[in-house]
Parts: structure tokens; C-alpha cells; sequence
């Protein structure tokens, strides 16, 4: 039986089904998934764009990769969560963000791309205090 990942932007304007396993599980730390998404990294899973339905309207980025290549960024129009990524570099797939999935269950990270360009923030330090949830902590007033 094909697993199904559905997901959706933050408004819900944007909703998506793939069917599948994903192609691969990346983290990529490029300085323009840096600045996409806010943080040190994105993390993505590639799929066939045949086994990808969007639905929602979408707006669209694109900027030139390396050489030869370009990259397309699709985001809500509504509420600007990035929703997939495609590259020129490699047609009919697409890479659908994982934080927009409902639920990722099953699915790791495989590869880390762009190591070299990881902010020296975006990691866990041995110190660091995790919490599984949001913490129950208000701030002193
Ligand atoms: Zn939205
Ligand atoms: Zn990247």
C-alpha cells in the first residue's frame, strides 16, 4: 500500500496530497533556504510531481542556481509558507517542505546538503535544554 502525505500552509489556504514514498529527505542549509525559510535550514522531501496533487493559490519565486539551472519556490499567496521547491535541474519533481506536512510519521532526514554553509546557530550545543512541547515558562515581568 502507497503511504499518502497531506499537508497544508499556515492559513490553509494551500492544501497537498503526495502519494508514495518520498525520492529523498533532505536538510538543506544553502544560504537561500536560509533566507526562505527563516531559520538555518530547510528540510524537504522530493517527490515525482506526478504523485503530487496542490491544491490553493500559490505564488511563485525564482531565482538562477549554479549554472544552467533555476530554481521555482511556491508559497501560499495568502500567508507566504513555502510549500515546495522545484529545479530546473531536475524536472518533474518537486520537493514538498516537510514542516507542512501533517504528518511526517516514518520519514527522517538521509542527507544534510550545504553543511558548509550552516549557521554556527543552527544546531543543538551540548547545553542546549530541550522541551518536548511548548514549555511552560511566561517571562518575569
Ligand atoms: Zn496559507
Ligand atoms: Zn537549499
Amino acid at each position: 500500500m502507497n503511504p499518502k502525505y497531506s499537508g497544508r500552509c499556515l492559513c490553509g489556504a494551500v492544501t497537498y496530497l503526495a502519494t508514495g514514498k518520498p525520492i529523498v529527505v533532505a536538510q538543506c542549509h544553502c544560504e537561500e533556504c536560509r533566507r526562505l525559510s527563516g531559520t538555518g535550514h530547510t528540510v524537504g522531501a522530493m517527490f515525482s510531481s506526478n504523485a503530487v496533487t496542490v491544491n490553493g493559490k500559490l505564488g511563485e519565486f525564482r531565482y538562477s542556481s549554479g549554472k544552467d539551472s533555476e530554481v521555482t519556490k511556491a508559497f501560499c499567496a495568502n500567508c507566504g509558507s513555502p510549500i515546495y521547491g522545484k529545479n530546473t535541474r531536475l524536472p518533474g519533481h518537486l520537493t514538498l517542505t516537510l514542516g507542512t506536512m501533517d504528518d511526517a510519521d516514518g520519514l527522517n532526514v538521509e542527507v544534510v546538503i550545504f553543511e558548509r554553509e550552516k549557521p554556527h546557530w543552527d544546531q543543538l550545543g551540548r547545553d542546549v535544554t530541550s522541551f518536548a512541547a511548548q514549555p511552560d515558562w511566561k517571562p518575569d515581568d
